[in-house]
């Protein structure tokens, strides 16, 4: 497979009188073709002095996801998808979205306890619960209603990624309907996810790790900040995730999200697109994205680039990405 990518130049006259010169890398995604551009080194994603802690102490009071709150405060899924209106599993718990983005919308905190939580402390155990609780999740909806066939895991974590509360927590959609991007992603053909993989496991440039059935790499041509990808062969929706792969993606994201938090980062986005169980050849896979940090008057990594013309714009060249990351897999 041939990874896309065309120069540009920009060249101005610069404030000293000088000529100057600017070169912007075109990239295209192999699986979308939707194009990126990777900028030169420019700090538009300064690493945060922000102080979280304190910050969670003044939201800490009237959160609905604290443990004296979250019985009386979020509401139950419907009997017919959950009887007990909750799910339960290890400290995860898994409520209705009261804020619906689809037929079946769900929030699980990783702990009622734990309303301050850093990137560079999630654990694996609370990955793997939280997200064993989304997989219930969209089991127990495919099983009431079968023509809800399109799962998504994802995550707003921190206001700047889209969060309205500061209470860490994941998001499941299960919809008769898909988004835009599981949509694109399911018309990919088969043999164009294996030719990626393919590619970015020779060139080991982006490539991180496999760690068994899911292999983790650096997005060639990102659409957000330290964008990361995850391939798993084999299963293509979040419902056919069983118990000893939910614990190996959860290993693999507490390393992405150490590896961000080492970087300087504490808010990120995450969508695990789920095509409907049982589509031959599409492997389930994953995004996660950095986010800008959260502080006053914070520069939005979101512009009309991103927005309107559905085009990344970064500064973190994708293989400076995967030094850093890649030191957690320990492939560096
Ligand atoms: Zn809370």
């Amino acid at each position: 497979m041939d990874l896309r990518r065309e120069l540009l130049t920009a060249e101005m006259i610069d404030p000293s009188g000088k000529p100057a010169r600017t070169t912007i890398e075109v990239r295209y995604d192999p699986l979308t073709g939707h194009s990126s551009r990777i900028l030169p080194e420019r700090g538009l994603m300064p690493a945060s002095d922000f102080d979280l802690a304190a910050f969670a102490r003044e939201t800490q009071p009237n959160c609905p996801f604290c443990p004296e709150r979250i019985e009386a405060l979020t509401p139950r899924l419907m009997p017919d998808i959950h009887p007990e209106g909750r799910i339960v599993r290890g400290e995860a718990v898994l409520f209705a979205n009261l804020h619906a983005y689809s037929s079946h919308s769900a929030v699980s905190v990783y702990s009622p306890r734990l309303h301050y939580l850093p990137l560079g402390a999630i654990t694996e155990q609370l990955l793997a619960d939280n997200l064993s609780a989304q997989v219930a999740f969209a089991q127990a909806v495919m099983a009431a209603e079968p023509q809800s066939r399109w799962a998504s895991i994802n995550a707003n974590h921190m206001l700047p990624s889209g969060s309205s509360l500061f209470h860490p927590h994941l998001q499941g959609i299960v919809d008769s309907q898909p988004t835009t991007f599981q949509r694109l992603l399911a018309s990919v053909p088969a043999e164009r996810y294996a030719a990626y993989l393919d590619a970015e496991r020779r060139s080991g440039e982006r490539y991180l790790a496999g760690t068994g059935r899911v292999h983790w790499m650096a997005s060639f041509a990102p659409v957000a900040p330290g964008e990361l990808r995850a391939l798993i062969p084999g299963l293509s929706s979040p419902a056919e995730l069983t118990g000893d792969l939910v614990e190996e993606l959860a290993h693999g994201l507490a390393l992405a999200l150490g590896g961000y938090a080492d970087m300087g980062f504490e808010s990120f986005n995450c969508a695990v697109y789920g095509a409907p169980p049982g589509t031959g050849g599409y492997p389930l896979n994953l995004r996660l994205a950095c986010r800008s940090n959260l502080k006053p008057y914070y520069r939005s990594d979101s512009t009309f680039l991103e927005r309107l013309h559905w085009e990344g714009a970064v500064d973190l060249a994708p293989e400076s990405v995967a030094r850093v990351v890649g030191e957690r897999f320990g492939t560096c």
